[in-house]
């Protein structure tokens, strides 16, 4: 009896290829390459925006603090505004606007809200970045995991934990200054006077970003993100989406790099069959008109 056919591509289909895909539900740690480029270029230059996050409170106005949100007596200061319960309004309708431009924008451009400016992705961006720094490059992270404990693994392990933690607790803090004067604060801190309530919410948010952009990272987005639970609907077909083209990357193979001789070198682009994307900054000797696709690279536009 033959095999039945697989609708490969088509919406059905995906039911029936779903049996054959793998997807890592936290069982591995992805260790992503980071590629300089453009688009690595603007997601820094997104990220920053979070600085505004750690520093903003402390900025004063009129010998006040700039922004606080003083939940305590119901009063919210922005610069010379005061926002009290009755004109919350006003916030539900700034909530709206922004909920609206996020769907608005996912809709033309996809995720970019997701790979530019999500707190978590920006957060597991750092601290993968200190990662790097301490540990190598993802081939040197995988070997280190795989290795046993000695006196050098147990070095690299405890700096980056602690440079993680360091950034948790300074979250923590962060966010709870703009609810109270920040440099109240941080003298309660030093001298052990916090209250209950802003001890909890410190250690709360420590814990919560350790885990998060320490441990939990893109399974994040897979299990707890709402954002990621409704993306799909806000697409169609003008959407600018990164996806599979199974026109183009069917039947799978070893891709390979159209070249071009320049300067008595062969200028090689990076061509995937399955996505419409190069990365022409390939340079080999002259004597070949075809490479093998390397298995880690990363598929950046195609320039204009
Ligand atoms: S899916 Fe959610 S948590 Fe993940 S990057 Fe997007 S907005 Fe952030």
């Amino acid at each position: 009896m033959s095999e039945p056919v697989k609708e490969v591509g088509s919406v059905t289909g995906i039911y029936s290829e779903h049996e054959e895909w793998s997807v890592n539900l936290g069982e591995s740690t992805v260790h992503a390459k980071r590629m300089p480029g453009r688009f690595r270029t603007l997601k820094y230059i997104t990220e920053s925006f979070w600085l505004i996050f750690f520093f903003g409170a402390y900025l004063r106005w009129n010998g006040k603090q700039a922004i606080l949100l003083d939940v305590n007596n119901r009063q919210f200061h922005i610069f010379n505004l005061t926002i009290l319960p009755q004109d919350i309004w006003m916030v539900s309708l700034l909530l709206l606007l922004l909920a609206m431009t996020l769907f608005a924008v996912t809709s033309v451009a996809s995720r970019v809200f997701c790979g530019f400016f999500c707190f978590q992705t920006s957060w597991v961006d750092l601290f993968t970045w200190i990662e790097e720094k301490i540990e190598g490059n993802p081939n040197k992270r995988h070997k280190l995991d795989a290795a046993p404990w000695n006196a050098e693994k147990i070095r690299l392990k405890v700096t980056k934990h602690a440079i993680w933690l360091a950034i948790s607790i300074f979250t923590g803090i962060s966010f709870t200054i703009w609810f109270e004067d920040a440099f109240v604060y941080w003298h309660d801190l030093l001298s052990f006077h916090l209250s209950l309530i802003e001890f909890s919410v410190l250690l709360a948010f420590t814990l919560g970003t350790y885990a998060l952009a320490g441990f939990l990272r893109e399974q994040t987005c897979l299990w707890l993100c709402p954002y990621a639970r409704i993306q799909a609907v806000m697409a169609d077909s003008q959407t600018i989406l990164p996806a599979y083209d199974v026109k183009r990357g069917e039947p799978r193979g070893s891709c390979v790099m159209p070249a071009r001789l320049y300067n008595n070198k062969v200028i090689a682009s990076i061509v995937s069959s399955a996505f419409r994307y190069v990365r022409p900054v390939w340079t080999f000797e002259r004597g070949s008109n075809s490479v093998a696709l390397p298995v880690d690279c990363v598929w950046m536009p195609v320039t204009p």
